[in-house]
């Protein structure tokens, strides 16, 4: 693997030059997310291929993030880049109020493999633009304004997404107009509600999501909005049942149920949506991400017949320019191909069963500091802890700096072994591409199993 430039002229590793170049302009004029910008030192990437990316000193890094949990069909997939190469040349935009074949062609597959009785597609550029959007139309239908959303979530964060948000993000940006109320989701490992089961920690969810929309008072209520799985809160999957008794309690109540699949959604868990694991229809499904491995930005909302047909006669007011780009399109046309070609839910599903819950399961064995682990297919996480009956987390909640280090250490040694992983708080996700082959996924756990013991050292 080289460093090609972009006049195309490739450069053996180590490139220090043009090392030194990224990052001299990255420090000297990027603004970063998330981030101090004084505190932090982006290491700059110099090319990815599959499950694999380069530092500019020939380091490889198996992709155990896949880049926030994106890049389903991994770096460089040559049906992509090819069908981005052609759209180029043949349309490479056009506004959305012109029709096209391969927006068109890809709200189509996306309705075919929705749940029944979503047909329509509305694309928005990311992920938080399509939950802006999922929330105004559900005020628009019901005439309500409030939206309930879990603590433990990330929604987004351009403003209604991160009011929404239920984790510390949103604390800078909190100031809203009121409209966004949090309730507590099941999470038997850490239970708000003292269950011992799923059964019963699903159950009393359930009579505390209730209560809350008793309290604040139904008719106020526009929509629930709720990730399938909970993602970069600790891959959350919910009870058997949960899901469907939200379900109820929208209709008893009038309010729309949004499914936020923006993390989930195409593959994650071996399921186009994942909400097909569990049984209940959404009115809105919120995705990006996964749909063409945010190769061009692409999101959108999928669009239930009952909030469609609002708008049949009442202008939807709302748009982008940029709505259902061609180049992201085509890229997600693409991405169906692949899917279905070779036949990657199927493998995520195997993967997950047959590789990583196995060998998962068996760090409860051999690590202390590992607390629980839970997942499906290719989405997993592993919470540390200091103390297995205390439940203490390995690092305190929002830790950050020194506070941090335990995690900060056991990252470092992954990396160390060449393993780029996702760590959140106290916990490691697992979520590589869903292209990976089993012998890297196999390597790449050995090297997470080997520096756990670096937490192990905390615990
Ligand atoms: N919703 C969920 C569940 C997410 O995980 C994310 C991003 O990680 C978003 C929304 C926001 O997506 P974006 O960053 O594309 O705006």
């Amino acid at each position: 693997m080289d460093y090609i430039d972009r006049h195309g002229t490739a450069h053996g590793f180590p490139a220090a030059d043009a090392e030194a170049q990224v990052r001299a302009d990255d420090r000297g004029h990027v603004f970063h997310s998330w981030s101090a910008q004084a505190l932090i030192d982006p290491m700059p990437v110099a090319a990815g291929e599959g499950s694999t990316f380069w530092d500019f000193r020939g380091n490889a890094y198996l992709d155990f993030s896949s880049q926030l949990v994106n890049l389903n069909l991994g770096h460089q997939h040559p049906d992509l880049v090819s069908a981005i190469q052609q759209q180029a040349g043949r349309l490479s935009t056009i506004q959305p109020s012109l029709a096209n074949d391969v927006r068109g062609e890809l709200a189509r597959r996306i309705a075919d493999v929705s749940p029944e009785g979503l047909e329509k597609v509305f694309f928005t550029n990311g992920g938080a633009e399509a939950n802006e959007y999922a929330v105004r139309m559900a005020r628009q239908v019901t005439g309500r304004r409030k939206v309930l959303s879990m603590y433990r979530s990330y929604h987004g964060s351009t403003s209604t997404a991160i009011s929404l948000t239920g984790d510390p993000r949103r604390w800078a940006n909190e100031g809203g107009d009121g409209s966004a109320v949090r309730f507590f989701g099941p999470y038997l490992y850490r239970s708000a509600f003292h269950a011992t089961t799923q059964e019963e920690e699903g159950a009393r969810a359930l009579q505390h999501l209730e209560q809350t929309i008793l309290l604040e008072g139904p008719a106020t209520i526009a929509a629930i909005i709720i990730e399938t799985v909970v993602g970069t809160n600790g891959v959350l999957v919910p009870p058997p049942g949960y899901l469907q008794g939200v379900r109820e309690l929208c209709d008893r109540h009038g309010i729309l149920y949004i499914a936020d699949e923006v993390m989930v959604g195409f593959g994650r868990i071996g399921e186009w949506f994942a909400i097909d694991a569990f049984g209940a229809r959404p009115d809105l499904i919120t995705f990006a991400k996964g749909v063409n491995s945010g190769y061009v930005p692409l999101g959108g909302v999928v669009i239930s017949e009952r909030v469609a047909s609002h708008f049949d006669r009442v202008a939807f007011p709302g748009g982008l320019t940029y709505s259902g780009h061609p180049l992201a399109c085509a890229a997600g046309v693409a991405t169906f191909e692949v899917f279905e070609r070779d036949g990657i839910l199927d493998r995520v599903r195997d993967l997950g069963a047959r590789v990583v819950e196995p060998t998962l399961r068996g760090w409860l064995e051999t690590h202390p500091s590992v607390g629980e682990v839970r997942g499906r297919g290719l989405f997993w996480a592993v919470e540390l802890v200091r103390d297995r009956e205390t439940r203490e987390p390995l690092v305190p909640f929002n830790a950050s700096g020194p506070d941090a280090a335990p995690m900060t250490a056991f990252a470092a040694a992954a990396k160390q072994g060449g393993v780029w992983p996702f760590t959140h708080f106290n916990r490691m996700h697992i979520a590589p591409p869903l292209v990976i082959s089993e012998e890297e996924l196999v390597r790449g756990l050995s090297v997470l199993d080997e520096a756990l013991t670096v937490a192990d050292g905390y615990a």
